[in-house]
């Protein structure tokens, strides 16, 4: 902890100045702290697989088992291999993300192409879960925005309006015209989030209802690489939430972004 300079008495510049450094050791300190509990909760998520899949081998090999025996154990090494693959994929997506900003590579793209292209790539999942989508695009809308960065948004915020629902859920996709802007709302009719842990979403490693739900996998990354590259898009995100009702996204696109 690096102690703050005491403020003089007199209110003249030195008192702002002091002032003014102060303000900016603590923004420091937050930065520092954020990074190091990043770091801590990134080496326990890496951590976690890696016992479990050390542990499941050493029993393996000090025991004999029968061939089914042998066969289930490899299987769930190989799942927890591939938990272990998805979440360094992500977090190296995480960390090439800060100040990308000179390398965004912006081009005109068809908003609604964008969006049932990436529908089309979950419609496994959708028919498994007799999910009825509903798209509602009021005309054809362009944006100028990264490609490739922006599909990443948008496939985030499907993907997860797909997991959280139940079967037999409706999931709503809308692009309207606003002020200036070009909306687009991902709402699903899902298990909805607690509203004591809506505002914390965007945080990396947080899962909300983790304990709920143990069935559905995932590791709590997703929707802060969104709001990173909505951040570096310049895109506004908005997320509501209504437990057991769904969950609402709202994405605006600023209009210098559809020229
Ligand atoms: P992950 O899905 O890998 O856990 P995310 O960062 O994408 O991580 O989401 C963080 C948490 O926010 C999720 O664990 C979940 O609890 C909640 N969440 C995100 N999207 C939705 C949604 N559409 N419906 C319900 N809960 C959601």
């Amino acid at each position: 902890l690096i102690s703050r300079i005491p403020l003089p008495q007199k209110k003249d510049e030195l008192h702002v100045l002091s002032k003014t450094i102060n303000n900016l050791l603590d923004r420091i300190e937050t930065a520092v702290e954020r990074e190091k509990q990043f770091t801590s909760d990134a080496s326990h998520e890496l951590r976690t697989p890696l016992t479990v899949i050390k542990g499941t081998l050493e029993v393996l090999v000090r025991k004999p088992r029968t061939p089914e025996e042998y066969e289930d154990r490899i299987n769930f090494c190989v799942s927890e291999v591939d938990r272990l693959n998805y979440l360094v994929d992500q977090l190296l997506l995480l960390a090439r993300f800060e100040n990308q900003k000179q390398s965004l590579k912006m081009e005109r793209l068809y908003l609604n192409a964008v969006v049932l292209d990436t529908l089309s790539r979950h419609s496994g999942k959708i028919q498994a879960k007799e999910i009825e989508i509903v798209t509602n695009f009021s005309e054809e809308f362009y944006i100028k925005t990264d490609y490739y960065l922006f599909s990443i948004i948008i496939n985030n915020l499907i993907s997860n309006a797909l997991k959280y629902s139940n079967k037999n859920t409706k999931l709503a996709i809308t692009i309207s015209k606003g002020i200036n802007t070009i909306e687009c709302s991902i709402v699903d009719s899902g298990i909805g989030i607690d509203s004591k842990d809506v505002g914390k979403v965007f945080n990396s490693f947080f899962r909300s209802d983790a304990t709920e739900h143990p069935e559905i996998k995932g590791t709590g990354l997703g929707l802060s690489i969104v709001k990173k590259l909505c951040a570096l898009l310049a895109i506004d995100i908005d997320i509501s939430s209504q437990k057991n009702v769904g969950t609402s996204v709202i994405l605006s696109l600023h209009e210098e972004d559809l020229k």
